[in-house]
């Protein structure tokens, strides 16, 4: 085999959203010797057990928090109840909710004042989705075309989606909506990191002979990146981390292409990579 080539997608792991969260948490652990936190931070186990080890908490309700003591808001944004049960407690909050699914909670409630029936195109218990969901009432939230078919005829309504979802299920149900809703808005809110690490992908997995995902099977946007691989090159594979990469992937390989989601820390971007220049290495020898 001759050595591999390998090419790391650009923008490849941790969105700058999820970057600064994770931060924030590592921050607020060090300084104050816990932070508390409404479930994981983002879905990928080894952060979560990096975060565990620096002092996070992941609690089940703001109950459950200490008089005084820090709990963050993550990236992905958290529902309206809850910031009010934590204004009645008297919780210290910090707040990392991304910025750009902070401008979608403001988007769905322009939709909502405009008396328009705010649909959401997104997963169906995603915390993202249901925070976005909190802020206006009533919303549809549909994750599929199929499910779109199942809408009744409407006069008005307005559309965001998912900041992860794919452009191409979004279009899917747009088309779908457009044969149900006379006077349709419909607001991309798709986030320009997501976009731009979906484009990568699309174009590398063609490039590529073999092409590695990094992210936890927990987390739909890493799954949603092995999906847009494995429809244009069927040698594509996800892994959590190097120890899942296998010597028998690579027969016939000259060209490696790798990409991660976005709860992905570096560090598992460069074990994996290292992982695949050993297996380059040792088929050399
Ligand atoms: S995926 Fe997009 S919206 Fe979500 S945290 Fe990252 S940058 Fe923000």
């Amino acid at each position: 085999m001759p050595k591999l080539e390998i090419i790391v997608a650009r923008d490849a792991g941790y969105c700058f959203g999820v970057r600064d969260a994770v931060n924030v948490a590592f921050e607020a652990a060090e300084e104050g010797g816990a932070v508390y936190m409404l479930g994981d931070i983002v879905h990928n186990e080894q952060v979560v057990q990096d975060l565990a080890s620096a002092g996070a908490k992941v609690i089940q309700s703001i109950a459950e928090t200490p008089k005084g003591a820090p709990v963050l808001f993550r990236a992905h944004g958290t529902p309206v109840d809850i910031w009010e049960s934590a204004g009645q407690k008297n919780v210290r909050i910090i707040d990392a909710t991304c910025p750009l699914v902070r401008e979608i909670h403001t988007e769905v409630r322009k939709l909502a004042e405009a008396g328009r029936q705010v649909i959401i195109i997104g997963d169906h218990g995603h915390d993202e989705v249901v925070g976005i969901a909190s802020q206006v009432e009533d919303p549809i939230i549909i994750s599929t075309p199929e499910e779109a078919g199942e809408l009744r005829k409407m006069r008005r309504a307005g559309v965001v989606s998912q900041s992860t979802q794919m452009i191409e299920n979004v279009q899917a149900i747009i088309n779908v909506l457009m044969t149900k809703v006379y006077d349709l808005h419909f607001v991309n809110t798709i986030c320009f990191p997501t976009k731009r690490n979906h484009e990568q992908i699309k174009e590398l997995a063609l490039e590529v002979d073999i092409m590695l995902v990094i992210g936890s099977f927990t987390s739909a946007n890493s799954k949603r990146l092995t999906q847009l691989a494995l429809e244009r090159n069927p040698n594509s594979y996800q892994v959590t981390c190097g120890a899942e990469v296998q010597p028998e992937w690579f027969v016939g390989v000259s060209k490696v292409g790798i990409s991660a989601g976005a709860s992905t820390p570096d560090y598992l971007i460069a074990e994996v990579r290292n992982a695949v220049e050993e297996i380059s290495a040792g088929a050399e020898a």
